[in-house]
C-alpha cells in the first residue's frame, strides 16, 4: 500500500531537519507490515518512501490521503508507535462497519 500522508504538526531539532519530515509536507508512505491486533483492529507499520525519519510527540496524528476507486479521500489516524522510534510509524485502525477507508485498509 502506498499513501500520501502529512503530520498535523511536527517538532524537531534544526540540526536534524534535512533528514526529517518537514512540518505540513506530504510524503509517500509505504506499508511495510500489517499486525493483526484483534479480529477488527490492525496495526499498519509505515515508512517514508524517501527514507525520511519521523519526528512526533505523543498524541499526534497522521492525515492519510488515498485514492480509492478514483475518489480522493482523507482520514486521520493517531500515531500508535512511540516517538523514540523514528524510522517507522504505526497507525492502528479499527474496521468500521460500512466505512470506506478502514475496510479498504483492512482488506
Ligand atoms: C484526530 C483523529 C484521530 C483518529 N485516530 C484513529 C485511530 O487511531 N484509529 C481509528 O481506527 N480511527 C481513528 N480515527 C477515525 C478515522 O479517521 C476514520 O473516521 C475511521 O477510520 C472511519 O473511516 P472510514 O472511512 O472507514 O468510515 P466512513 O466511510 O467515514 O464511514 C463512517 C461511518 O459512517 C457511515 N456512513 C458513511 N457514509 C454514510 C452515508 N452516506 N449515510 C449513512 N451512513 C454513512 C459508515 O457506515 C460508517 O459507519 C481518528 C479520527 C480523528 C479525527
Amino acid at each position: 500500500m502506498n499513501a500520501h500522508a502529512s503530520f498535523s504538526t511536527t517538532y524537531f531539532a534544526p540540526a536534524m531537519r534535512q533528514r526529517q519530515w518537514a512540518e505540513g509536507s506530504r510524503q509517500v508512505v509505504r506499508c511495510r507490515r500489517v499486525i493483526d491486533e484483534t479480529h477488527d483492529v490492525k496495526t499498519f507499520v509505515l515508512s517514508a518512501a524517501s527514507g525520511h525519519m519521523f519526528s512526533f510527540s505523543a498524541g499526534q496524528y497522521l492525515v492519510v490521503h488515498l485514492t480509492i476507486d478514483g475518489t480522493r479521500v482523507t482520514r486521520s489516524y493517531s500515531v500508535s508507535s512511540p516517538p523514540t522510534r523514528p524510522l517507522d510509524l504505526h497507525i492502528t485502525v479499527k474496521r468500521m462497519k460500512g466505512g470506506l477507508v478502514s475496510n479498504w485498509l483492512h482488506d
